[in-house]
């Protein structure tokens, strides 16, 4: 049987009009029924924006605090027990929530705050490649999860939507770690697509009213897309969103490839029935995509090599680089990768391309977007 995505437009972060939008997706996917089976009376539910790091209000980096209240608006009429929480990839959960407004929408709406620092550890049998976990206790134990992810270009792995969102889910500065554990894209998608088993989330409405393309997931360029996508298949959520911004085989993506290869969830469009809007009526035909990465490249020497050849790499933009040093703390290979040397006046970062795993955390939260993703001229070549 086909996964079931609504696709809505629309064209504004209007509170009022965005709430009308979601009942609209819930009335597609099966009315009252459907919501009351998704949250069942009395259940505890956790709304899990994307709070990546500590952004102004209405910033494409994060999800939008007036989508963030529509959501709440909706979900409230069906629990009074409401929670929000997520841990960014740099800085407070608290001040994040603060400063892009959605503290503040949960304060008037009564829905409470979880800064995902407390943890459990929990087996997950039937991994694809990791088994033992710590992740977010408030995600692990609630009742109804619902992911709330931002559609965004992403260095490392192309794209971020409903499945890499979860990433959230693992508290702190262990998500460094699993960086450097998961050191290429495949990898990567196995360990986000294992956590997602582990912690599952039973419904995704994704904020794509103004996402991000190019130099994602921090530094790119808000795209005005006017879409909404809910469903409660996160691997149809994402690959009905890479659909409208232009890949024809979600499959290009690795974390879609490595799930269509696992039988995890539908992700080719054949097994998606989108009701609502026609993809191809709200296709962006000029996003900006993400070029190939280097999820091709292994560890040994041989590889190393022609993969420093070809792989992008994190490219310093030095006008804008504000000498934060954020690259250099965040960046998670010891011994260090990165080295702060002065340069034309100020201190700046050297990238030692040889052992650079090419996690792009630096590029992912540098405050100013001084890093983007490079590529080689035979990279250029290659993957013209
Ligand atoms: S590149 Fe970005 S993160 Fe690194 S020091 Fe410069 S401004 Fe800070
Ligand atoms: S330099 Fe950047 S891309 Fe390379 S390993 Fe460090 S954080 Fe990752």
């Amino acid at each position: 049987m086909k996964e079931k995505v609504a696709l809505l437009r629309c064209a504004s972060y209007d509170v009022d009009i965005i709430e009308e939008k979601i009942k609209e997706g819930f009335s597609l996917l099966g009315g009252e029924k459907y919501i009351k089976d998704l949250i069942p009376f009395g259940s505890k539910v956790l709304l899990k924006p994307n709070l990546l790091s500590v952004e102004e209000e209405n910033s494409p980096v994060v999800t939008n605090h007036a989508f963030f209240e529509a959501v709440v608006r909706v979900i409230k009429d069906y629990t009074d027990n409401l929670i929000f929480g997520d841990s960014p990839g740099f800085g407070s959960s608290e001040k994040a929530a603060q400063k892009a407004g959605l503290m503040d929408v949960a304060k008037r709406y009564g829905v409470g705050f979880d800064p995902f620092t407390e943890k459990v550890s929990a087996e997950l049998k039937e991994a694809i490649l990791v088994k033992n976990w710590d992740v977010a206790k408030v995600a692990y134990e609630a009742d109804v999860l619902i992911s709330l992810p931002k559609l965004k270009t992403h260095g490392m792995m192309y794209f971020t939507g409903a499945v890499k969102n979860q990433f959230g889910c693992v508290p702190g500065t262990q998500k460094a770690l699993w960086h450097t554990r998961m050191n290429n894209g495949d990898n990567f998608s196995k360990m986000l697509l294992d956590l997602n088993k582990l912690v599952k989330t039973d419904f995704a409405i994704m904020d794509g009213i103004i996402a991000m393309e190019g130099n994602g997931p921090k530094s790119g360029t808000p795209k005005k897309m006017d879409s909404i996508i809910m469903g409660e298949s996160l691997t149809a959520v994402d690959s009905t969103a890479l659909g409208l911004i232009g890949y024809e085989d979600p499959r290009e993506v690795p974390q879609y490839r490595i799930a269509h290869e696992f039988s995890w969830g539908k992700v080719l469009p054949e097994d998606i029935l989108i009701l609502g809007e026609s993809l191809d009526e709200m296709k962006v035909k000029d996003f900006k995509k993400i070029r190939r990465t280097n999820e091709i490249f292994g560890n040994s020497n041989g590889m190393k090599f022609i993969k420093n050849l070809i792989a992008p790499y994190p490219k310093l933009l030095h006008e804008k680089c504000i000498s934060c040093n954020r690259c250099y703390e965040v960046c998670p290979e010891k011994p260090r990768v990165i080295e702060m040397v002065e340069k034309n006046g100020k201190s700046v970062p050297v990238f030692d391309k040889k052992t650079c795993i090419r996690c792009f955390c630096c590029q992912e939260l540098c405050p100013v977007g001084a890093l983007e993703v490079g590529e080689t001229l035979l990279g250029k070549m290659i993957y013209k």
